[in-house]
């Protein structure tokens, strides 16, 4: 994630279209013999977790190689040389999704760094908190960062501590360390796979068996990362633990006192792929669960259930199963739009919406529509797609959301507007419904949505997950935001 940690304004966003995007995808692996074809696999699984960049760091037993590159997966491995480059049965990688306009080569991680116990790798999916103290005062003690991602500074919080392994040195960095994280790191001698204390970014272990009877450690952010290279789920790396893989086996450490775990609702709600199963639930079915219970919260009599497609579609077919209006797919998505035809100025910003969806008349005419998306950011999306269904010829358009109103920005490692771009957070619910030009609009509430979750609504004395940008309820503290509204104290030079 980018150093600068403040919510982008939507000036410098070469790639908005109106939704929050998640910012990584990690994936490790340890002793495969095709260790780089299948990371650049597992890498493709979760190419909707960042889109800008990717990079691969592997370890052949006696040196490291790496490749980064901007662009898809597809782009950078689908050559044969770079997979042949990658030598070792051991590899770490990253897809990355970059929040302000200076994606450069240097940010793109893995971070790889020569340290006295070796060379170090790392791959980090989440965002610190306290990123601008720390490198303040690293670069007070004379540490000279590469990047402008806040990813380096686990690199020199290793580098400087006094600690003689390099387990013993990642500890105390994270325990310096203020954010939302997953990591994975790749020495010399070991793959090493970590979640922050809260457990808000997702990470799990998976294991390859081969046919001679080896077996090789698959980390990795979802788990649809572990079905297309044909590895078996273990579990959730769980939060706040340290796994640590080598050649005498996988141990885990946890070094932080046990907290109640904080996940990010959000990852159900759209982020992650509706094929991954996150922490013991199918994305899948816990996106329809919340379709039925907002179908139970605000119904309206309709013909039609249309999903805003993709991450409305399982929400919608909850909706209609509860509600008994048929679905149908009012509108068609265009999977072929390169993400550079999307304009980043307030001004051209929705014509995005036209190359990307466009109506299907034949569903649409005279009917009564219930329109089903995930989220309402800024409203640009919402107000072109409403005003596209009208003119296909719907009688009413009637938008229902399968989250509650994101009314805060994200600090964990999602890319959310400034709370100043947020729609839901300067206008009522009528209001929004009149600027998208909706007949009517609602949201799932927030108990609403834990229950879709089984649980029995949100318990304010345990919660169960981050929720942050729905309630402004940050579960962990944001030392380097000025009144954690969006605005940051203060930035270090961002240089290309
Ligand atoms: S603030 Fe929202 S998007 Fe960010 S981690 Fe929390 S629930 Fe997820």
């Amino acid at each position: 994630m980018d150093f600068s940690i403040h919510p982008h304004d939507g000036s410098t966003c070469p790639h908005d279209d109106d939704k929050m995007h998640e910012e990584c995808g990690v994936v490790g692996l340890w002793n495969h013999p095709d260790a780089a074809a299948v990371t650049a696999l597992g890498l493709h699984a979760l190419q909707h977790r960042g889109q800008e960049s990717t990079g691969m760091v592997t370890h052949d037993g006696t040196r490291f190689h790496s490749h980064r590159g901007m662009g898809l997966v597809g782009d950078n491995y689908g050559d044969e040389r770079v997979i042949r480059s990658l030598a070792g049965s051991r590899a770490v990688g990253h897809n990355r999704y970059a929040t302000t306009g200076d994606t450069v080569l240097r940010n793109v991680q893995p971070l790889y760094a020569d340290f006295e116990f070796g060379g170090l790798a790392v791959a980090h999916n989440g965002n610190l908190t306290n990123a601008v103290a720390l490198r303040r005062a690293l670069v007070r003690r004379g540490c000279l960062f590469q990047s402008t991602t806040d990813s380096e500074v686990f690199i020199h919080l290793i580098a400087i501590s006094l600690y003689s392994t390099v387990v013993d040195r990642l500890i105390d960095a994270l325990k310096q360390v203020i954010g939302a994280y997953a990591l994975i790191a790749l020495t010399e001698n070991a793959l090493i796979g970590v979640r922050d204390p809260l457990g808000v970014r997702p990470l799990i272990l998976g294991q390859v068996k081969h046919a001679d009877g080896a077996h090789s450690w698959v980390l990795t952010s979802e788990t649809c990362a572990l079905d297309i290279i044909g590895a078996d789920f273990v579990r959730d790396v769980e939060p706040g633990e340290i796994i640590v893989i080598d050649d005498a086996g996988l141990r885990s450490i946890k070094p932080f006192p046990r907290t109640a775990s904080r996940f990010c609702v959000f990852e159900y709600i759209y982020f992650a792929r509706p094929d991954s199963v996150m922490e013991g639930m199918p994305v899948y079915d816990a996106r329809k669960r919340i379709g039925v219970q907002l179908a139970r919260e605000s119904h309206v009599d309709a013909d039609v259930i249309v999903p805003v497609p993709d991450s409305g579609v399982p929400s919608a077919m909850g909706y209609s199963v509860e509600s008994g209006i048929p679905f149908e797919l009012g509108i068609i998505r265009n999977h072929y739009v390169g993400r550079t035809f999307i304009e980043p100025t307030d001004s051209i910003r929705h014509l995005g919406v036209k190359l990307k969806h466009s109506a299907n008349r034949a569903t649409l005419a005279g009917k009564r529509v219930i329109l089903v998306d995930d989220s309402i950011v800024r409203g640009t999306t919402s107000r072109k797609i409403v005003e596209m269904v009208r003119a296909a010829g719907a009688a009413e358009v009637h938008m229902r959301i399968s989250s509650p109103p994101t009314t805060h920005s994200c600090f964990y490692g999602i890319d959310t507007p400034e709370r100043g771009k947020l729609l839901a957070a300067n206008h009522s619910i009528e209001q929004m419904a009149a600027l998208i030009g909706a007949d009517s609009l609602a949201f799932i509430s927030r108990d609403g949505l834990y229950r879709a979750l089984g649980h029995d609504g949100r318990n304010p004395d345990r919660p169960q997950y981050c929720d942050a940008c729905f309630t402004g309820e940050y579960p962990i503290p944001l030392p380097d935001m000025a009144d954690g509204d969006g605005r940051q104290l203060s930035l270090l030079t961002e240089t290309t």
